[in-house]
């Protein structure tokens, strides 16, 4: 943990990344991670793989920012050349994508990665992994704290800390979740927060389309395998087009499987142009991620996971059908 606070005290500016398809863990520890070096003094830059989905865009206001797949060769060698990097919410190059993760290579600086998730592998000069962490955010502000730091955590800081928290935790209520969380909690609220407004931007955020969305996934599309505690739902690019589906709108989704009485491992798969993006949660003694990582590619936490696959949907889902015993 110390050696975040040299890394701060040597250094000016700051190349701060986060994973691929940004969850609000990512932009919340990223945006955070931001506004507490601009506290210092420094000059902080946040680098994202891809877009943000639009929900997660007003947490982004005030914080400089820029999107791998849009850069050119310049901007990207301008950010490698920055003095020192800190990689935050994932745990191995290959979260930010084949062509980002090429950055490692070229860094100029010392660089640090600060994460949560099991299993990271070495890529960065310093790690703080810790995986019981409930978020990456979470994890920073007790970072800050230990180096007695906290008291450059401001109201933009505190923001993004609150929305890490509360949507890695689903507000609150997973596992991860300790007295820890509810003190950083505490403290983020002495300082003013404004809870109420994250949560409605994050919660209260639903357009019609994707309200019909989440209704016709569950109503024709939600499967419940006999005799056992698993639920699956799958969309196809012809059911998301119908809905005129935008990147976040199926976020949760998986969640509202596992809500079903009984039922303690859900699959949401969806359709991509280039194969089927799928997500895993599970409950109680059902573990989710080394099953992903054997059989999709992924990899995640216990109970919640995610992977892929180059299949059709179709033949995805009856795969996942055949090998459902690993699981239980
Ligand atoms: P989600 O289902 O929300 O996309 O992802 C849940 C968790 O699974 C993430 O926090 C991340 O740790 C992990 N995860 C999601 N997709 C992948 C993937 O393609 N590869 C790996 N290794 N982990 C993933
Ligand atoms: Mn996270």
């Amino acid at each position: 943990m110390q050696s975040f606070k040299l890394l701060v005290d040597q250094h000016h500016s700051f190349l701060i990344t986060t994973h691929k398809s940004p969850d609000g863990d990512a932009i919340g520890s990223a945006t955070a991670c931001y506004f507490f070096l601009k506290k210092m003094g420094k000059n902080p830059m946040v680098l994202l793989p891809d877009e943000p989905s639009e929900g997660l865009l007003p947490f982004l206001s005030g914080v400089s920012y820029k999107v791998f797949e849009n850069c050119s060769v310049n901007e990207i060698q301008e950010m490698i050349s920055m003095d020192a990097s800190i990689h935050m919410d994932y745990n191995d190059p290959s979260r930010v994508g084949s062509e980002m993760s090429l950055i490692f290579e070229q860094l100029k600086g010392p660089s640090i990665m600060i994460d949560h998730h099991p299993n990271p592998s070495t890529f960065t000069d310093y790690s703080i992994s810790k995986v019981e962490a409930s978020s990456t955010a979470e994890l920073f502000y007790e970072v800050l704290e230990r180096n007695d730091l906290s008291s450059n955590v401001d109201l933009h800081c505190a923001r993004g800390i609150y929305l890490g928290i509360l949507t890695d935790t689903g507000s609150f209520r997973f596992p991860s979740v300790t007295a820890f969380t509810h003190h950083v909690l505490e403290k983020l609220l002495q300082l003013g927060l404004d809870h109420v407004e994250i949560h409605e931007a994050i919660y209260d955020d639903n357009s019609l389309n994707r309200l019909q969305l989440r209704g016709f996934a569950i109503a024709e599309r939600l499967e419940i395998l006999p005799d056992m505690p698993i639920g699956v739902i799958a969309l196809s690019r012809e059911d998301l087009r119908r809905f005129n589906y935008k990147k976040g709108d199926t976020e949760g989704l998986v969640n509202v499987i596992l809500s079903i009485k009984g039922i303690q491992i859900a699959l949401f798969a969806i359709e991509k142009e280039d194969g089927v993006k799928l997500s895993f949660r599970s409950k109680g003694n059902y573990f989710v991620n080394d099953f992903s990582s054997r059989n999709f590619n992924g990899g995640g936490h216990k109970y919640a996971a995610g992977g892929e696959s180059k299949e059709s949907l179709d033949v995805t889902i009856s795969r996942f059908k055949s090998l459902v015993n690993e699981l239980i």
